[in-house]
């Protein structure tokens, strides 16, 4: 088959959710439910993702806070839109406006106050956006923004001013994207980011891994996730079934800050991906009042490994513009991984890092 029949022959098999996707908008209950022959699982998280908190008064009465700061709280989710799944929202002990997991994601009047230094694209990766959807920074592996949002919307994001409708990928724009990949011969690894790559569908995903997966040069699928962390019913059949029978070795990446994020259902999930034979690393980003501690980033070390995942990276924060209050010191953040080393295994101590632009790989502190 010639590339160009090739390409129309995936093009034709491309399912319409990808082609007519809009990232930028709410994923709505009736577009999720146009889907036929989805388990009773799949139906589940995607019930869960039409039906986010975003309504900064209901997550105050959800929480029992005071209603005082309903201004600001607004006024900063206007900017960043505030959304946050159930589950996650049952992990957040209630009347404690301090507790870590709210803070990452409670919009606050600290995001209003600009602050010199920060930016809206921190990574400058705009400069590094050859065809829309693709950031190829790093030599052997490139970024695939496969998705336009996220089931959460974290406050410190990086990516909370990311032009995704600039990347939104019309169908010819994916085959764009795929080309791009194909023409890159040194390529081993494709990444799947976002926003969150699992908030599209099993089938979404199945048909794109279907794609890599007949591109010879490459030998890894990775996956940069939140999603089994803040809503593990993520973590069902259909994905398990695509992304552990693939050609390509799979690597999920999660993103998860504090041990009261594990609770039993997300042990569980992660259990069936170690199960599936599925690496599982994890990222974490340092934050100011949320794990800026020695023992709190040990508890989570821990709960991490007890659950099948090896940390891997703690962040130091990307200076996006409004997210200022959550950064800690270079020197704090080498004083708390040397109270690690003394606290843990090597194993268990993740390697602090900054993600410098232009820089071709990630800088160790
Ligand atoms: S899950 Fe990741 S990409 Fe999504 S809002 Fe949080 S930090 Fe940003």
């Amino acid at each position: 088959m010639s590339h160009s029949a090739a390409t129309r022959d995936h093009a034709k098999k491309q399912p319409d959710m990808i082609q007519h996707r809009q990232p930028s908008r709410e994923i709505s209950s009736t577009e999720i439910r146009t889907h036929g022959g989805e388990s009773a699982a799949e139906r589940r998280w995607q019930d869960e993702m039409a039906d986010l908190v975003t309504d900064p008064q209901e997550l105050l009465d959800l929480l029992q806070l005071a209603p005082e700061q309903l201004p600001q709280l607004a006024a900063a989710s206007g900017l960043f839109q505030l959304r946050v799944p159930r589950p996650y929202l049952q992990r957040i002990r209630p009347c404690d406006p301090q507790d870590p997991l709210l803070l990452q994601v409670l919009p606050s009047a600290a995001e209003l106050q600009p602050t010199p230094g920060f930016s809206d694209d921190p990574l400058e990766e705009a400069n590094a956006n050859p065809v829309p959807g693709v950031v190829h920074k790093y030599r052997g592996r490139l970024l695939l923004i496969a998705a336009g949002q996220c089931a959460v919307n974290c406050r410190y994001c990086f990516r909370r001013a990311f032009p995704y409708s600039d990347n939104h990928l019309s169908r010819s724009q994916w085959q764009q994207a795929l080309d791009y990949i194909r023409s890159q011969k040194d390529l081993r690894e494709v990444i799947l980011s976002g926003g969150d790559p699992l908030v599209m569908s099993d089938r979404q995903l199945g048909w794109l891994a279907g794609e890599l997966e007949q591109i010879p040069q490459l030998d890894k699928l990775r996956i940069h996730t939140r999603l089994p962390i803040v809503a593990p019913s993520r973590v069902n059949e259909e994905f398990l079934a695509w992304f552990s029978r693939s050609r390509l070795k799979p690597v999920l990446v999660l993103h998860c800050n504090h041990a009261s994020e594990i609770d039993e259902a997300v042990a569980s999930a992660l259990h069936k991906l170690r199960a599936a034979g599925v690496t599982l690393l994890n990222q974490s980003v340092l934050l100011q009042g949320i794990n800026d501690n020695a023992d709190v980033l040990s508890a989570l070390s821990e709960r991490l490994f007890a659950a099948g995942v090896l940390p891997y990276y703690l962040h130091q924060l990307d200076r996006v513009q409004g997210a200022a209050h959550f950064e800690v010191s270079d020197a704090r953040a080498r004083d708390l991984i040397e109270q690690l080393r003394q606290q843990l295994p090597g194993y268990l101590v993740p390697k602090l890092v900054r993600e410098i632009p232009a820089e071709k790989s990630k800088t160790p502190l």
